[in-house]
């Protein structure tokens, strides 16, 4: 829960899940549109199918108790290199140094690294250089602090480098350029996209849709809409994309709202429409699953952050 996204806003759905999912196996045996409401509005949805998947592979193969090394924890769907490395350290004790963008940004200082952190081939050679430093005694101590020390003292932004106690032997801190420190690459620009989506009316129930397993929001369900294209008017966006989406003639009735989400790599400004049904049974040319549901039923799905927000409006 905690890759990409801070604590705080972790806390309730950590409590949350372990509540009722308390071990691997009840989480195993839940059904996958529980484990993703379950996660609703915490994003990266991939994790919680991840999870999900992972839990039903070691009821499987490894009887229900997870494994500890890195090497059988990589077996495991869902987990990779980091997440291997940080179970198999801190709880099993393992000696393996754990890269997470803490100890990049402390150890780019601390030997004033000239190459691109985000680069892989600089990562594995930061892990070879740290390999030869962990202590065998103490690995999840050694992991633990670096980790702590770039969350708590060499900040992105004005490191304590007074109060770090590694500063005598940082190079950065002794050049003071700490800031230069880690390189990466320039940020591109983030794309803004502007979509248009339909509350689809037909004998009181919507229309909802289900994307696809793998991608953005793999799993969840969503209004049926899409990109208002170059030069299109809205209203004649949602009707081509209700077209091209569900194969539906609708009417437009009234505009909900609009509202804005922020993603990773785009942003979105989203305006919702209530549309009446006119004819055709809806298809599903890309989603895998259509439904109509009663408003009231919409909470029982889990849907983008987005989707909600413009039920937000509507509650209103
Ligand atoms: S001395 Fe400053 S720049 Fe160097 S590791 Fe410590 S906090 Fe970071």
């Amino acid at each position: 829960m905690l890759q990409q996204t801070q604590v705080t806003t972790v806390w309730p759905y950590y409590n949350n899940w372990m509540r009722d999912y308390p071990t691997i196996s009840h989480l195993a045996a839940a059904e996958q549109d529980q484990v993703l409401k379950s996660w609703e509005g915490l994003g990266y949805y991939s994790r919680a199918r991840n999870l999900h998947r992972g839990a039903k592979f070691v009821m499987d193969e490894f009887g229900g108790a997870l494994p500890v090394t890195v090497t059988e924890l990589l077996e495991v769907p869902g987990i990779g290199p980091y997440t291997s490395a940080a179970i198999a350290s801190l709880a099993f004790g393992e000696t393996i140094p754990l890269i997470d963008g803490n100890v990049l940004r402390v150890f780019a200082r601390l030997t004033r690294l000239k190459t691109n952190i985000t680069l892989t081939k600089t990562r594995s050679d930061i892990s070879l250089e740290l390999a030869k430093l962990i202590p065998l005694k103490y690995p999840a101590a050694f992991n633990q602090g670096l980790m702590d020390l770039g969350r708590a003292v060499c900040t992105p932004r004005n490191p304590d480098c007074a109060n770090c106690p590694i500063n005598q032997t940082c190079e950065a801190n002794q050049a003071g350029d700490m800031e230069d420190y880690p390189v990466k690459p320039q940020r591109k620009s983030i794309p803004h996209y502007h979509i248009v989506v339909g509350l689809i009316r037909r004998d009181q129930k919507l229309l909802i849709q289900r994307r696809p397993e793998n991608g953005l929001l793999g799993g969840l369900w969503e209004f049926p809409g899409g990109k208002i294209e170059k030069g299109e008017l809205g209203e004649a966006a949602l009707l081509r994309e209700i077209k091209e989406e569900t194969g539906l003639d609708i009417d437009l009735g009234w505009e909900i709202g609009t509202i804005n989400h922020a993603y990773t790599h785009f942003k979105i400004t989203l305006t919702a429409w209530f549309c009446d049904w006119i004819s055709g049974e809806a298809q599903r040319f890309a989603a895998t699953e259509n439904r109509w549901v009663y408003m009231d039923e919409l909470k029982d799905y889990a849907l983008p952050k987005a989707n909600n927000k413009i039920l937000d409006i509507l509650a209103k």
